[in-house]
């Protein structure tokens, strides 16, 4: 049996490590820096950097690295080691405390949507003090935020940090109001569900489309899809289930609190879920998650794919962002809560995230924008591109009481006159079970449904913490005023439901019917990402985040850039890998399945008598087929060529894909020369 407690943040430099490693006076200023987020004096930092480094070398560490994750969506580092030279010829190992807290990668390689042209290409990376250092394959690893020389956001930490302290900042203020004196920070929790595919690395390696994409561009359905729905928390394979507890084993060393596995709906589709922590280092370990699935998967002779869409026509992939508010003292915001004024805190907390939602429905959805997202949202496996939100039955009909000043009826047919100070206590399990909507109340949090497997949780968060701030100060600025608070609270609860409640929805968000609902109401319904991407540098936009600091205007123009760049790059790689696919394998295999039918058929035909209506009618259709795999083909290959036809790029694609995915079902196995959709996805066993 392995020693699991023991396990679990070995490879941390934990606020236990530094507290047995540092001086009492370092830790103490350590701890106050990191809970007050103030500036770290190099004293302390040279310090914290040779207990670290000491600390690293005795288990076998020999670099360190400043870890930090660029606009590319993944994780970037830059190895550098300990030694130092000495004037005998011989080396130290050294880590001063200038090394641990600034970082000057070269920034010239990563995205920056113009802010930094590659002339002036200085970049700098500062330690994010309140993530804690780690080892990994014999690297020290400091998680930093990366920025420009004139100290723009290169990355998405910076901004998704900035955008924590404007909650904090918003939310102290409705605190105090309610007389709370002992929180000194409120922060954001996130618990992401991490959905990913496993599938067999021989499989991987014969699919060009799996290798350069991530997702397949050709494959006909397999006969068995998800329609049995036996996987779904089916039993776990052996080879899989070595795989998690492998995966787990990792997680834990590095201090990733995983905590849930099991099966998808889809066949060779899995979850693993983490127990919630603090928003940015909820969003470190959900980066260290998705690299280590891939890395342990390979150890395994698997391949981990995280693309929202990896098969047409299975489920796809999606991550659940679990998001709550709670205070340093451990309170949870949006806890209903027992007692009256427990009770009003709440519904203002909630009513903010309503208005919230609603009024910023763009951002969350643009927050939510990716080529491979696009695949998934509102094709009936997660939710549509409408946002809307899920409070559950009784939440609704209490705010629709506090609506209309009525009596709530609760289901155990009492009736009670509420206010915003009483508020009925209804048990949490009814609220938590409509998997269909975008953004669900589940009892003490809010799970936002629509991000896709292989996202960064850095910008849906970015946004949620922003857009609820902002009404916070809104309600902040007015209340602060109030001569009659608890009136005045009523009265802002009340009329902010009244205003909002358009965008509550509790109905199945995957009906036809829904769509036309929601665009009576006035939601908005952004289908694709090219139709979500322009509402981030909407005035209304620039408003809310430079307001609260999270973004300038120059940076949300250029990560405009970088995503709408990125949306055809991603687009573009698909199609040229469609068209090399094509051209270098999948034509040579009807050329050769119909000259083998062509040959069968003039010999039966040169023999007299034999009944060839099996080869004619094969060698037929199967030529018609190729003649219009040329054409969609030839027709691709024109629109990728001119810059002005790029919209069109996948549609010419979903054309050519039709026709070869039908040449598939008649071309036979052994010509194919891919592995086919029902031997990839049951290629584990
Ligand atoms: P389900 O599959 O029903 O959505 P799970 O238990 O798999 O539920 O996942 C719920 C996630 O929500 C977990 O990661 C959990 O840690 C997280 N969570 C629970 N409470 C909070 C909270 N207050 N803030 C953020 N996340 C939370
Ligand atoms: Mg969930």
């Amino acid at each position: 049996m392995k020693d699991i407690p023991g396990l679990f943040g070995s490879q941390v430099f934990s606020d236990a490590v530094m507290q047995a490693r540092l001086p009492k006076d370092i830790y103490r200023a350590l701890k106050k820096t990191i809970s007050k987020g103030t500036h770290l004096e190099l004293d302390i930092a040279n310090v914290v950097a040779n207990a670290m480094k000491d600390w690293a070398v005795e288990k076998g560490a020999t670099h360190f690295t400043h870890w930090f994750q660029p606009m590319t969506g993944t994780t970037a580092e830059k190895h550098d080691s300990f030694i130092s030279p000495k004037n005998d010829g011989r080396i130290i190992m050294e880590f001063s405390g200038k090394e641990l807290v600034r970082g000057e990668p070269d920034a010239s390689s990563f995205p920056s949507g113009g802010i930094r042209s590659t002339f002036e290409a200085r970049g700098y990376t500062v330690w994010d003090i309140t993530s804690h250092a780690f080892l990994k394959d014999g690297t020290l690893y400091i998680p930093t935020a990366f920025c420009s020389y004139s100290g723009e956001a290169l990355d998405k930490k910076t901004p998704l940090l900035r955008s924590m302290e404007a909650l904090d900042k918003q939310a102290m203020r409705i605190l105090k109001l309610f007389g709370n004196t002992t929180a000194q920070r409120v922060i954001t929790t996130v618990g992401p569900e991490q959905e990913y595919f496993l599938i067999d690395e021989g499989m991987f390696l014969k699919r060009p489309d799996l290798i350069y994409t991530g997702r397949t561009l050709f494959g006909a359905r397999p006969p068995k899809g998800q329609e049995l729905e036996d996987h779904y928390f089916g039993c776990i394979k052996p080879r899989v289930a070595a795989f998690m507890r492998d995966l787990e084993e990792e997680l834990w060393k590095l201090g990733v609190l995983a905590k849930t596995k099991h099966n998808e709906v889809a066949p060779a589709q899995h979850e693993l879920a983490p127990i919630f922590s603090t928003t940015n280092i909820a969003t470190d370990h959900n980066q260290l998650t998705m690299e280590l699935m891939k890395t342990v998967a390979n150890k395994h002779g698997m391949a981990c794919l995280l693309h929202e869409k990896p098969f047409a026509g299975v489920n796809g992939s999606g991550k659940h962002n679990n998001w709550s508010i709670s205070t340093d003292t451990g309170i949870n915001l949006l806890e209903p809560g027992e007692t009256p004024y427990e009770n009003a805190q709440f519904l203002l907390f909630l009513v903010a995230v309503i208005k919230a939602i609603d009024e910023y429905q763009d951002l969350l959805r643009v927050s939510a924008a990716s080529a491979g997202n696009d695949h998934r949202l509102g094709a009936n496996e997660a939710p549509p591109a409408i946002i809307s939100m899920f409070l559950g039955e009784e939440l609704t009909e209490i705010l629709e009481a506090i609506e209309a000043g009525t009596a709530y009826k609760s289901k155990e047919k009492t009736e009670m006159e509420i206010g915003v100070s009483v508020l009925p206590h209804f048990p949490k399990d009814t609220t938590d079970r409509n998997r269909t909507s975008p953004f669900a109340f589940t009892g003490n949090k809010f799970e936002f449904r629509m991000l896709g497997s292989a996202f960064s949780i850095a910008g849906p968060n970015i946004v949620l913490n922003t857009v609820v701030a902002e009404i916070l100060r809104q309600f902040a600025d007015k209340l602060e005023k109030s001569s009659d608070f608890k009136g005045d609270l009523a009265k802002l609860v009340k009329n902010t439901f009244h205003e909002h409640k358009r965008i509550v929805f509790n109905g199945n968000n995957y009906a036809e019917e829904w769509v036309v609902e929601a665009e009576k109401r006035g939601l908005l319904n952004l289908k694709t990402t090219v139709d979500a991407l322009p509402k981030f540098t909407s005035a209304h936009s620039i408003e809310v985040f430079t307001k609260h600091n999270v973004f300038t205007e120059g940076e949300i123009h250029s990560r405009y850039e970088i995503l709408l760049d990125g949306y055809y790059k991603t687009i573009n790689i698909e199609a040229l890998t469609m068209v090399n696919m094509v051209k270098s394998s999948i034509i040579p295999a009807c050329l050769a399945y119909q000259s083998e039918l062509a040959w069968l058929l003039e010999r039966k035909k040169a023999c007299g008598e034999f009944d060839v209506s099996v080869e004619s009618h094969l060698l037929e259709k199967i030529s018609k087929l190729s003649t219009s795999m040329l054409k969609s083909l030839n027709a691709l290959e024109n629109v990728l060529i001119e810059a002005s036809k790029k919209d069109k790029v996948f549609i010419a694609m979903s054309e050519l894909r039709i026709v070869v995915d039908e040449l598939e079902t008649l071309v036979a196995g052994k010509h194919w020369p891919f592995p086919t959709y029902a031997e990839i996805l049951y290629s584990v066993v």
